[in-house]
């Protein structure tokens, strides 16, 4: 079973009819409602007005794959939040980090750049599968559109994807790499650009194919047989300095 949680700041859906409508039940709603019939997946959602923002000790100790959602208030979320996160995803947590999360905290500290990109107002856009062998890309076409989608454009500023998946393409002439995968210590992380808020992107049943997929590729194998000798990344560097300092 994969536990997986999906986070989302929750904001918009409140704050502008608009989205509202398109995403009666928040957009963390609508992703739960398209993963949890999946027989091996058990999905929860979290949203940062909750307690803890909704991610305390025990829901992010049991979590297996966690999707991310955020736009409006990424600087509300506590540093030391973010970096325990951090730790979990070095330590085997698989990460989705979804369209304007590609300028969380979260993100930005797994990346190590800025990740900003270029941006304007929606347009159609043509999603490429540029790696059609890989788990993500399974069951999905060689390219299909999205009427309406926010226009991400090069350049995005990320390290080079460990593997591109999917290429986004824009009715202005404009392209993005859409879908991208890296690992981080022993933490799968994908990132994927379709998803502005006030568009039923979430609702396209080719992106909730991607989302299915990626949530299976994130999924951790552990426990991991390290070899003797060999650092557990679990063990954050501070924790191994006190180990050590202590003997
Ligand atoms: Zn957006």
């Amino acid at each position: 079973m994969i536990n997986v949680t999906v986070w989302n700041e929750g904001l918009h859906e409140k704050s502008d009819p608009a989205v509202g409508r398109v995403y009666p039940d928040g957009i963390h709603g609508c992703i739960k409602q398209f993963l949890s019939p999946q027989a091996d997946f058990s999905v929860r959602t979290a949203t940062l007005s909750q307690r803890s923002c909704g991610l305390p000790d025990k829901v992010l100790d049991s979590t297996d794959v966690l999707l991310w959602w955020g736009h409006m208030a990424h600087d509300k979320v506590p540093d030391k939040l973010v970096e325990k996160i951090r730790q979990r995803v070095l330590g085997g947590m698989g990460l989705i980090v979804l369209h304007s999360g590609h300028h969380s905290k979260l993100f930005k500290a797994l990346m190590g750049t800025t990740c900003n990109l270029q941006w304007r107002d929606a347009d159609r856009e043509r999603v490429w599968t540029v790696e059609p062998t890989h788990p993500i890309a399974q069951g999905v076409p060689q390219s299909f559109d999205l009427p309406q989608e926010e226009m991400y454009g090069e350049r995005f500023d990320i390290p080079a994807p460990e593997k591109l998946i999917f290429l986004g393409w824009f009715a202005g002439g404009e392209v993005f790499r859409a879908g991208c995968c890296w690992q981080r210590g022993l933490g799968r992380i994908f990132y994927f650009q379709p998803g502005h808020e006030s568009n039923p992107t979430y609702h396209n049943e080719h992106v909730q194919r991607i989302l299915i997929n990626a949530v299976r590729w994130a999924a951790p194998t552990l426990p991991v047989q390290l070899p003797e000798g060999c650092p557990n990344p679990q063990v954050t560097p501070e924790e191994r300095y006190r180990e050590a300092s202590a003997q």
